[in-house]
């Protein structure tokens, strides 16, 4: 029989060499293979399925009370019907929307895929693998040194005082002419503590010239006073500092992944440059759009954290708890020893009553205290009474 050439793309083309099995070799950036990935807040769905339990109350990770925005969900109703379009790439309209909101010009703004996004580009916009480091506080949030791990940055870290203070003098200290990023989450996580805004600008002045100030204002729209907090008013002085901000806490859109950075104008147009266009999908820049006219709902979820902070923070001091003082949508708590229960296992057994928190243990190695959220005023008392009967001597 005649034999017929495979053609040149046929697969027959490229015979696996007799005798050998081909092997593919698994091989990875070391950054991967040493990368830890981060621990998120068990979901109601994990708790519910696992304990075969009908509700759950979550106050692991700081979503609104209230739920979402109604302004919003009426939005991503309406646009539903064109998610089957791409979203204009940088969300140009959305900018604008947050720009006007903000009182700032469209070009300090870069909308990403939640604040996440934005923390991830700063860092490779700004830091070169093997030469420049980043400074931060420890505790703080984990999406700081894990995006700076995977980049092969330098992570650079001192600690906060006891009462979860910012000792800022020995955040300069670490700086050094390879220091390009340093990041202060305020109002912080887990403590809910607000640096004032002289404590800022101080610091933002302190550092070297190459170093960009990243303020994480994830929980700004908390606080009670946000001129007391907030560098946003005095951007146009300090032009080394920027600001994050988010949808997923006080406008009730975490699961739809939306935050933006509020950025100098140089550093805003690098980030639109390398940024993956249509991390924002449509529905989110729906959402976002409608969910800063929704006063209505920014109000009354203002009003149910307040109340919610101050009862629980009042409940939890007298049952000996020590409290750290809050201007954020959540509480950080440590038991007593006289509680004769840890926090890990108080976390436990709230779990199997269907009340998730978040323990510290893992992510902010604080073994001994417990962030809880600010639940709406039914989830808050239903807390209060499981704690009570889990710490009633027997
Ligand atoms: C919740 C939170 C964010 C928000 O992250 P998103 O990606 O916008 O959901 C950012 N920083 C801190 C410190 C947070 O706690």
């Amino acid at each position: 029989m005649k034999k017929v050439p495979s053609p040149p793309c046929s697969p027959k083309a490229f015979p696996a060499a007799k005798g050998k099995q081909m092997t593919t070799q698994r091989t990875v950036r070391p950054e991967v293979t040493d990368f830890k990935k981060y621990t998120p807040g068990l979901t109601a769905k994990d708790i519910a399925d696992h304990y075969s339990l009908s509700q759950v109350i979550k106050l692991a990770s700081n979503e609104n009370p209230l739920g979402i925005s109604p302004l919003a969900k009426e939005a991503i109703k309406k646009n539903a019907a064109l998610a089957f379009r791409y979203a204009q790439a940088g969300t140009p309209e959305l900018c604008m929307a947050i720009a006007k909101h903000l009182g700032v010009s469209s070009e300090h703004i870069v909308a990403g895929n939640g604040s996440d996004e934005l923390i991830d580009l700063l860092i490779r916009v700004k830091a070169r693998p093997g030469k420049d480091n980043i400074i931060a506080f420890s505790p703080c949030f984990s999406i700081y040194k894990l995006q700076a791990q995977l980049c092969g940055i330098e992570f650079r870290q001192t600690p906060l005082r006891e009462d979860f203070s910012f000792p800022f003098e020995n955040l300069v200290s670490l700086a050094d002419e390879n220091t390009v990023l340093c990041f202060v989450t305020s109002p912080d996580n887990p403590s809910g503590r607000g640096a004032t805004v002289r404590e800022l600008e101080t610091l933002a002045k302190a550092l070297p010239p190459q170093c960009i100030l990243v303020v994480d204002e994830a929980y700004i729209e908390f606080a009670p006073d946000q001129n007391t907090y907030s560098l946003l008013p005095r951007l146009g002085k300090l032009e080394n500092v920027a600001l994050l901000r988010t949808f997923s806490k006080m406008y009730g859109l975490a699961g739809l992944r939306l935050g933006y950075g509020v950025l100098p104008p140089w550093l805003a147009d690098y980030c639109q440059r390398i940024k993956l266009p249509f991390s924002v999908n449509s529905l989110a820049e729906a959402a976002g759009i409608a969910a800063l006219q929704d006063t209505h709902f920014v109000e009354a979820t203002r009003e149910v954290v307040e109340r919610g902070r101050a009862m629980l923070s009042q409940e939890f001091t007298t049952l000996g708890c020590l409290v750290y003082p809050s201007v954020a949508n959540f509480l950080l708590i440590t038991l007593p020893e006289s509680a004769g229960i840890s926090a890990c296992k108080m976390f436990e057994v709230l779990l199997a009553k269907g009340i998730i928190l978040r323990p510290l243990a893992a992510g902010y190695n604080m073994p001994h205290s417990l962030r809880i959220s600010i639940g709406n005023n039914e989830e808050n008392t239903a807390l209060l009474s499981a704690v009570k009967e889990i710490l009633k001597p027997c």
